[in-house]
């Protein structure tokens, strides 16, 4: 990979996002902004213009597609702000698949079963809904910074991730989640995807988010302890092990 020269956030000249970059490097030093060229995700019909890697090593690096406009860009690079005060400043972090130890046979055994799973979507969603469900509102009362471009993409994910026919039981547990942070955001789902043929455990994950993360709101940002819980017993409850999963930061 080429190397990215960082990016400027002054340029943009927005005092709100200066006021957040500098709340958010009292909880975390070492925050790079990068623009890439031409933006990809790892799904190919979906659109993600933003997203942030080095989360793990504490050395997070926001990348953003070169060709958002400056209202979006502000948008966009607050929106990954937010997520890291949410990790760094609250506590509310990534989960993982905890790969078991040698030696620990059924635990290899089913980790292997399910690498065909696409736990990336499942469980990139998890926090990715409980913080949004927060930090949208953070970002508008605090800062006053609107993030039109964060419902604008999950409209058009949504009815891109709902078309995919080939689609495993991961896949359709996060799906559920999408459902269900589109009705907190946006409003009722029908709306954007079909809801008639959609599968038992895209309705299994749909119930259980509003069981277990229906609360979540700016007002009520839960303790890291509770969130961890919360996110354990979904996934229990959805039939994994939560022994299989780990926090990050740990
Ligand atoms: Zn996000």
């Amino acid at each position: 990979m080429p190397a990215q020269n960082s990016f400027d956030i002054a340029c943009l000249e927005s005092e709100a996002l200066q006021r957040l970059f500098h709340e958010t490097t009292s909880y975390v030093q070492n925050i790079t902004i990068q623009m890439i060229a031409d933006r990809k995700g790892n799904r190919s019909q979906e659109e993600h213009p933003a997203t942030t890697i080095g989360l793990i090593v504490q050395r997070p690096v926001i990348q953003i597609a070169d060709w958002l406009g400056e209202e979006e860009r502000i948008e966009a690079i607050a929106h990954e702000l937010a997520h890291l005060l949410l990790v760094y400043r609250s506590g509310l972090g990534v989960v993982g698949r905890r790969i078991p130890r040698p030696g620990d046979s059924e635990g290899v055994f089913r980790f292997f079963m399910s690498m065909k799973g696409d736990w990336i979507y499942l469980l990139g969603q998890i926090p990715n809904t409980a913080h949004h469900l927060i930090l949208l509102d953070f970002l508008k009362q605090e800062y006053g910074i609107e993030d039109d471009l964060h419902t604008y993409l999950l409209h058009q994910n949504f009815r891109v991730a709902a078309n995919d026919n080939a689609r495993d039981r991961e896949s359709q547990y996060g799906l559920g989640l999408v459902a269900f942070e589109y009705e907190r955001l946006i409003g009722k789902f029908g709306r954007a995807i079909d809801m008639d043929d959609r599968s038992e455990f895209f309705w299994e994950a749909y119930r259980l988010a509003h069981k277990y993360f229906g609360r979540y709101d700016f007002r009520s940002t839960p303790t890291a302890v509770s969130y961890q819980e919360d996110i354990l017993s979904f996934l229990e409850a959805l039939g994994y092990p939560r022994e299989d999963f780990i926090f990050f930061p740990e």
